[in-house]
């Protein structure tokens, strides 16, 4: 089939989840996924990590008027190579319903699919797509959830280690309730790794729990004796003066981003939060394409991007294809969630190395779908 001559048919949506629907889902035990069908028989895959019923009303929604549209229908008969054109449209035509937020999840789980159809019908990797690669392989950090209890942490650093971390990488479960409970995670979490590996680098995720800025200074003075590679959401990436005022205050380095949407929220993070690191998710930031926007916004702002990433083995390939393509791509986030939708969902997950995840060569994303789990799992 020529380039020009290939549509895309349907958009599929499927909801993935573990446990009972009225249970919590504790790290990546529910998901949504979306197939692009076409007429060339290539299907493209992606996700996002996100709701799934307000993501399957996003792109099933019928029309209300041109700026009020669910995404199927802006796309039906289009063509799926014209991926810019096509997250243009989709932005446009969600324009009074969307912007931010969930219409933007959607619209990200739909062009990671269509960067997997192009680089299906060209016979290239996605990371070709995006200019080539700087490298084979990714170094990988390790996130886990930590324990109150010392020798749970102990253990849980020295597995992590044995299996090759040079970067860990720890938040949720008691972190960011007690002041002092923290500080004796955080030093025995560092104390170990150190123990082992004087050059592991240690992260901490409070995920908004130490809410004001004036007790993130103070904790943050405390820990700069153990030198942390960042500390993420402090508190909530709304409140920027809050940031602001961490950042000018301690020598410890600041990350945020993940739940940030569109470059024009990234623009504002970056100019107003004094932040090291951004951290914007592919499957919530407006899919690879917007991704590769906001790394150029970071990199002229000073800023170093290493994405968030805590779904299934889809992110974890597209997230592998996008930062292998960039220069400063040199960090990945590699969940420790035993969820079967992280494990198993995808047959040939992109495996961890020594350290290291390997850069896939297969055309698009690479990922085969196990399709016995999707059923297992599928919520009709
Ligand atoms: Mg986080």
């Amino acid at each position: 089939m020529k380039y020009n001559e290939i549509k895309i048919t349907e958009i599929e949506v499927i909801h993935l989840r573990v446990p009972a629907i009225d249970e919590a889902c504790e790290w990546g035990e529910d998901g949504v996924l979306v197939k692009v069908h076409t007429n060339a028989g290539i299907v493209g895959v992606g996700e996002s990590d996100s709701s799934p019923e307000m993501i399957i009303a996003c792109i099933k929604a019928s029309m209300s008027h041109g700026s009020s549209q669910g995404l199927e229908r802006i796309l039906i008969g289009e063509n799926p190579l014209d991926i810019e054109r096509l997250y243009t449209k989709m932005y446009n035509g969600t324009h009074y319903a969307g912007r931010r937020s969930t219409m933007i999840h959607a619209i990200s789980a739909i062009d990671m699919a269509l960067w997997d159809i192009a680089g299906k019908f060209y016979d290239v990797p996605v990371w070709q797509l995006l200019g080539g690669k700087f490298r084979n392989k990714i170094r990988a950090y390790g996130t886990f959830i930590p324990s109150a209890v010392k020798v749970e942490n102990v253990a849980r650093v020295e597995e992590l280690l044995a299996q090759g971390f040079t970067s860990l990488k720890f938040g949720g479960g008691p972190l960011g309730h007690d002041p002092e409970l923290d500080y004796q995670i955080i030093r025995t979490v560092c104390n170990t790794a150190r123990g082992i590996n004087p050059a592991c680098e240690v992260a901490i995720d409070l995920a908004s729990a130490w809410r004001t800025a004036g007790h993130t200074i103070e904790m943050a003075k405390k820990l700069e004796e153990f030198n942390l590679l960042w500390i993420e959401e402090p508190i909530t990436d709304d409140v920027l003066a809050g940031y602001r005022k961490v950042s000018q205050s301690t020598s410890q380095k600041l990350a945020g981003g993940e739940t940030l949407t569109t470059r024009y929220e990234f623009a504002n993070f970056m100019e107003k939060s004094g932040a090291d690191f951004v951290q914007p998710d592919i499957t919530r930031c407006g899919g690879i394409s917007e991704m590769v926007k906001i790394y150029d916004m970071a990199h002229m702002a000073g800023m170093k991007l290493v994405p968030h990433g805590f779904s299934t083995g889809i992110l974890i390939a597209a997230t592998v294809h996008f930062l292998a393509s960039r220069e400063h791509g040199d960090l990945i986030e590699y969940s420790q969630s035993t969820s079967p939708l992280y494990t198993s969902l995808v047959k040939n997950h992109i495996p961890f190395v020594d350290g290291y995840v390997p850069v896939p060569n297969e055309p698009g994303l690479g990922v085969i779908l196990d399709e016995e789990i999707i059923e297992k799992y599928r919520v009709n």
